[in-house]
Protein backbone atom coordinates (compact mmCIF):
# COMPACT_ATOMS: atom_id res chain seq x y z
CA UNK A 1 0.00 0.00 0.00
CA UNK A 2 1.43 3.09 -1.00
CA UNK A 3 1.15 6.69 0.93
CA UNK A 4 -1.79 8.08 -1.37
CA UNK A 5 -3.56 4.72 -1.46
CA UNK A 6 -4.06 4.81 2.63
CA UNK A 7 -5.21 8.56 2.35
CA UNK A 8 -7.55 7.98 -0.45
CA UNK A 9 -8.91 4.63 1.60
CA UNK A 10 -9.61 6.37 4.46
CA UNK A 11 -10.89 9.52 2.93
CA UNK A 12 -8.37 12.14 3.82
CA UNK A 13 -6.94 14.82 1.39
CA UNK A 14 -3.65 15.03 1.21
CA UNK A 15 -0.74 15.54 -1.57
CA UNK A 16 1.80 13.37 -3.09
CA UNK A 17 4.38 14.98 -0.89
CA UNK A 18 2.29 14.13 2.45
CA UNK A 19 1.79 10.55 0.79
CA UNK A 20 5.90 10.59 0.54
CA UNK A 21 6.68 11.66 4.06
CA UNK A 22 4.49 9.08 5.08
CA UNK A 23 6.43 5.86 3.46
CA UNK A 24 9.50 7.40 4.25
CA UNK A 25 9.07 8.34 7.94
CA UNK A 26 7.90 4.27 8.25
CA UNK A 27 10.99 3.50 6.02
CA UNK A 28 12.78 6.03 8.74
CA UNK A 29 11.09 3.78 11.74
CA UNK A 30 12.13 0.41 10.17
CA UNK A 31 15.60 1.51 9.53
CA UNK A 32 16.02 2.81 13.75
CA UNK A 33 14.15 -0.25 14.86
CA UNK A 34 16.97 -2.70 13.46
CA UNK A 35 19.13 -1.00 16.11
CA UNK A 36 16.98 0.37 18.98
CA UNK A 37 13.87 -0.90 19.89
CA UNK A 38 10.92 1.11 18.30
CA UNK A 39 8.56 -0.57 17.85
CA UNK A 40 7.51 -4.38 17.83
CA UNK A 41 6.81 -4.91 14.39
CA UNK A 42 9.84 -5.38 12.27
CA UNK A 43 8.34 -5.93 8.82
CA UNK A 44 7.92 -2.59 6.53
CA UNK A 45 4.54 -3.47 4.80
CA UNK A 46 3.21 -4.45 7.90
CA UNK A 47 4.44 -1.73 9.74
CA UNK A 48 2.77 0.88 7.21
CA UNK A 49 -0.89 -0.89 7.80
CA UNK A 50 -0.35 -1.61 11.82
CA UNK A 51 1.51 2.43 12.48
CA UNK A 52 0.95 4.40 10.04
CA UNK A 53 -2.48 3.43 8.71
CA UNK A 54 -3.62 2.86 11.85
CA UNK A 55 -2.29 6.35 13.14
CA UNK A 56 -4.01 7.84 10.20
CA UNK A 57 -7.94 6.43 11.77
CA UNK A 58 -7.86 8.87 14.44
CA UNK A 59 -8.07 11.80 11.98
CA UNK A 60 -11.15 13.46 11.63
CA UNK A 61 -10.98 17.36 10.40
CA UNK A 62 -13.76 18.55 12.28
CA UNK A 63 -11.54 17.74 15.20
CA UNK A 64 -8.46 19.06 13.64
CA UNK A 65 -8.92 22.83 13.57
CA UNK A 66 -7.16 24.98 10.77
CA UNK A 67 -3.68 25.93 12.68
CA UNK A 68 -4.21 24.64 15.69
CA UNK A 69 -2.42 22.60 18.37
CA UNK A 70 -2.01 18.99 18.99
CA UNK A 71 -0.54 17.05 21.79
CA UNK A 72 0.41 13.00 20.99
CA UNK A 73 0.95 11.52 24.63
CA UNK A 74 2.92 8.69 25.43
CA UNK A 75 3.87 9.10 21.49
CA UNK A 76 6.58 6.27 21.70
CA UNK A 77 7.87 6.14 17.93
CA UNK A 78 5.79 9.06 17.45
CA UNK A 79 2.29 7.39 16.46
CA UNK A 80 0.05 8.56 15.81
CA UNK A 81 1.82 12.48 16.44
CA UNK A 82 4.24 12.07 13.15
CA UNK A 83 2.08 10.84 11.25
CA UNK A 84 -0.82 13.52 11.61
CA UNK A 85 2.20 16.51 12.05
CA UNK A 86 2.74 15.36 8.65
CA UNK A 87 -0.67 14.98 7.41
CA UNK A 88 -1.42 18.91 9.30
CA UNK A 89 1.73 21.01 8.67
CA UNK A 90 -0.35 24.06 9.74
CA UNK A 91 -0.91 22.73 13.27
CA UNK A 92 1.71 22.88 16.16
CA UNK A 93 2.31 19.27 17.49
CA UNK A 94 3.71 18.69 20.26
CA UNK A 95 4.93 14.89 21.24
CA UNK A 96 5.44 13.41 24.56
CA UNK A 97 6.94 11.09 26.51
CA UNK A 98 8.71 9.59 29.50
CA UNK A 99 11.13 7.82 27.25
CA UNK A 100 13.75 10.30 25.71
CA UNK A 101 15.66 7.76 23.49
CA UNK A 102 12.59 7.37 21.21
CA UNK A 103 12.24 11.15 20.93
CA UNK A 104 15.80 11.48 19.94
CA UNK A 105 14.52 9.26 17.12
CA UNK A 106 11.33 11.60 16.43
CA UNK A 107 13.59 14.50 16.29
CA UNK A 108 16.67 13.24 13.76
CA UNK A 109 13.44 11.52 11.77
CA UNK A 110 11.54 14.97 11.57
CA UNK A 111 14.71 16.81 10.72
CA UNK A 112 15.73 14.30 7.67
CA UNK A 113 11.66 14.81 6.70
CA UNK A 114 11.99 18.73 6.48
CA UNK A 115 9.12 18.62 9.42
CA UNK A 116 9.35 21.84 11.31
CA UNK A 117 5.84 21.70 13.32
CA UNK A 118 6.96 19.34 15.66
CA UNK A 119 8.35 19.94 19.63
CA UNK A 120 9.35 16.82 21.52
CA UNK A 121 8.73 16.70 25.00
CA UNK A 122 10.09 14.41 27.76
CA UNK A 123 8.36 13.70 30.87
CA UNK A 124 5.33 11.88 32.28
CA UNK A 125 2.18 13.32 31.36
CA UNK A 126 1.53 13.55 35.48
CA UNK A 127 4.20 16.35 35.43
CA UNK A 128 4.02 18.16 32.55
CA UNK A 129 -0.26 18.56 32.83
CA UNK A 130 0.48 20.98 35.85
CA UNK A 131 2.55 22.81 33.60
CA UNK A 132 0.64 26.30 32.88
CA UNK A 133 2.14 26.01 29.16
CA UNK A 134 0.24 23.20 28.44
CA UNK A 135 -2.91 22.56 31.08
CA UNK A 136 -6.09 22.95 29.23
CA UNK A 137 -4.05 24.27 26.39
CA UNK A 138 -4.44 22.13 23.42
CA UNK A 139 -7.26 21.70 20.28
CA UNK A 140 -7.14 18.02 20.19
CA UNK A 141 -5.14 15.53 22.18
CA UNK A 142 -4.67 12.14 21.30
CA UNK A 143 -3.61 8.93 22.60
CA UNK A 144 -2.51 5.19 21.06
CA UNK A 145 -1.93 1.88 23.05
CA UNK A 146 -1.32 4.05 26.16
CA UNK A 147 -3.26 2.43 29.68
CA UNK A 148 -6.29 1.67 30.10
CA UNK A 149 -9.52 4.26 29.50
CA UNK A 150 -9.75 5.62 33.26
CA UNK A 151 -5.75 6.12 33.56
CA UNK A 152 -5.64 7.63 30.02
CA UNK A 153 -8.35 9.67 30.35
CA UNK A 154 -7.02 11.69 33.67
CA UNK A 155 -3.74 11.57 32.16
CA UNK A 156 -4.46 13.18 29.04
CA UNK A 157 -8.10 15.41 29.65
CA UNK A 158 -6.32 17.97 31.48
CA UNK A 159 -4.15 18.95 28.69
CA UNK A 160 -7.17 19.44 26.35
CA UNK A 161 -8.56 23.29 26.22
CA UNK A 162 -12.21 23.59 27.16
CA UNK A 163 -14.41 22.79 24.34
CA UNK A 164 -11.16 20.91 22.92
CA UNK A 165 -11.30 16.78 22.03
CA UNK A 166 -9.41 14.09 23.53
CA UNK A 167 -9.54 11.17 20.64
CA UNK A 168 -8.75 7.76 22.41
CA UNK A 169 -7.64 5.06 20.00
CA UNK A 170 -9.17 1.93 20.75
CA UNK A 171 -9.59 -1.81 20.19
CA UNK A 172 -12.69 -3.72 19.91
CA UNK A 173 -13.12 -3.47 24.05
CA UNK A 174 -13.97 0.29 23.79
CA UNK A 175 -17.28 0.24 24.73
CA UNK A 176 -16.45 -1.67 28.05
CA UNK A 177 -13.58 0.72 28.42
CA UNK A 178 -16.00 3.68 28.11
CA UNK A 179 -18.01 2.56 30.96
CA UNK A 180 -15.09 1.30 32.76
CA UNK A 181 -13.95 5.03 32.47
CA UNK A 182 -17.87 6.95 33.60
CA UNK A 183 -16.42 8.03 37.21
CA UNK A 184 -13.09 10.06 35.88
CA UNK A 185 -14.92 11.22 32.55
CA UNK A 186 -17.74 13.05 34.38
CA UNK A 187 -15.72 14.62 36.92
CA UNK A 188 -13.59 16.21 34.08
CA UNK A 189 -16.26 17.54 32.80
CA UNK A 190 -16.26 15.39 29.30
CA UNK A 191 -18.76 13.78 26.98
CA UNK A 192 -18.45 11.22 24.36
CA UNK A 193 -18.96 13.40 21.68
CA UNK A 194 -18.38 10.70 18.66
CA UNK A 195 -17.15 7.27 17.87
CA UNK A 196 -15.90 5.85 14.82
CA UNK A 197 -15.14 2.35 14.10
CA UNK A 198 -12.49 0.94 11.18
CA UNK A 199 -11.31 -1.82 10.00
CA UNK A 200 -7.42 -1.96 9.19
CA UNK A 201 -6.64 -3.82 6.16
CA UNK A 202 -5.23 -6.16 8.15
CA UNK A 203 -8.65 -7.12 9.44
CA UNK A 204 -8.36 -5.45 13.43
CA UNK A 205 -10.94 -4.00 14.25
CA UNK A 206 -10.43 -0.19 15.72
CA UNK A 207 -12.34 2.27 17.33
CA UNK A 208 -11.95 6.22 18.18
CA UNK A 209 -13.90 7.73 20.69
CA UNK A 210 -14.27 11.54 20.47
CA UNK A 211 -14.31 13.39 23.95
CA UNK A 212 -15.31 16.47 24.51
CA UNK A 213 -14.37 18.56 27.64
CA UNK A 214 -16.54 21.20 28.41
CA UNK A 215 -14.57 22.49 31.84
CA UNK A 216 -11.36 23.12 32.95
CA UNK A 217 -9.46 20.31 34.96
CA UNK A 218 -10.51 20.65 38.56
CA UNK A 219 -6.62 21.33 40.15
CA UNK A 220 -6.45 18.15 42.09
CA UNK A 221 -6.06 16.27 38.40
CA UNK A 222 -3.85 14.32 37.64
CA UNK A 223 -3.09 12.91 41.02
CA UNK A 224 0.34 12.53 41.56
CA UNK A 225 2.96 10.63 39.09
CA UNK A 226 1.76 6.96 39.49
CA UNK A 227 -1.34 7.15 41.59
CA UNK A 228 -4.00 6.96 38.29
CA UNK A 229 -2.51 3.69 37.54
CA UNK A 230 -2.14 2.65 41.18
CA UNK A 231 -5.97 3.85 42.37
CA UNK A 232 -7.87 4.01 38.90
CA UNK A 233 -11.08 6.30 39.45
CA UNK A 234 -13.68 4.16 37.26
N1 LIG B 1 1.68 5.65 21.05
C1 LIG B 1 2.79 4.81 20.60
C2 LIG B 1 2.29 3.75 19.66
O1 LIG B 1 1.07 3.52 19.59
O2 LIG B 1 3.09 3.13 18.96
C3 LIG B 1 3.51 4.17 21.78
C4 LIG B 1 2.69 3.22 22.62
S1 LIG B 1 3.64 2.50 23.91
C5 LIG B 1 2.80 1.00 24.15
C6 LIG B 1 3.20 3.47 25.33
C7 LIG B 1 4.04 4.72 25.47
O3 LIG B 1 3.53 5.51 26.55
C8 LIG B 1 5.50 4.43 25.78
O4 LIG B 1 6.35 5.06 24.85
C9 LIG B 1 5.70 4.97 27.20
O5 LIG B 1 7.00 5.49 27.43
C10 LIG B 1 4.62 6.07 27.25
N2 LIG B 1 4.21 6.39 28.63
C11 LIG B 1 3.87 5.51 29.61
N3 LIG B 1 3.56 6.16 30.74
C12 LIG B 1 3.70 7.49 30.47
C13 LIG B 1 3.51 8.67 31.25
N4 LIG B 1 3.14 8.61 32.53
N5 LIG B 1 3.73 9.86 30.66
C14 LIG B 1 4.14 9.93 29.36
N6 LIG B 1 4.33 8.84 28.58
C15 LIG B 1 4.11 7.64 29.13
Amino acid sequence: MTGMDMLNALHIQGDETIAARLEKYNELVMEKNRVMNLTGIKDSGESLIKNVYDSLTVYDARYFPQGGSLLDLGTGAGFPGMILAILRPDMQVVLMDAIRKKLRFIEEAAEILGVSNVTVVHSRAEDAARDGAFRDHFDVVTARAVKSMPVISEWALPFVKKGGIFAAMKGPGAQDELRDASGILSLMGTRLESEKECILPSGEKRVILYLRKNSLTPKRFPRKAGEAERKPIK
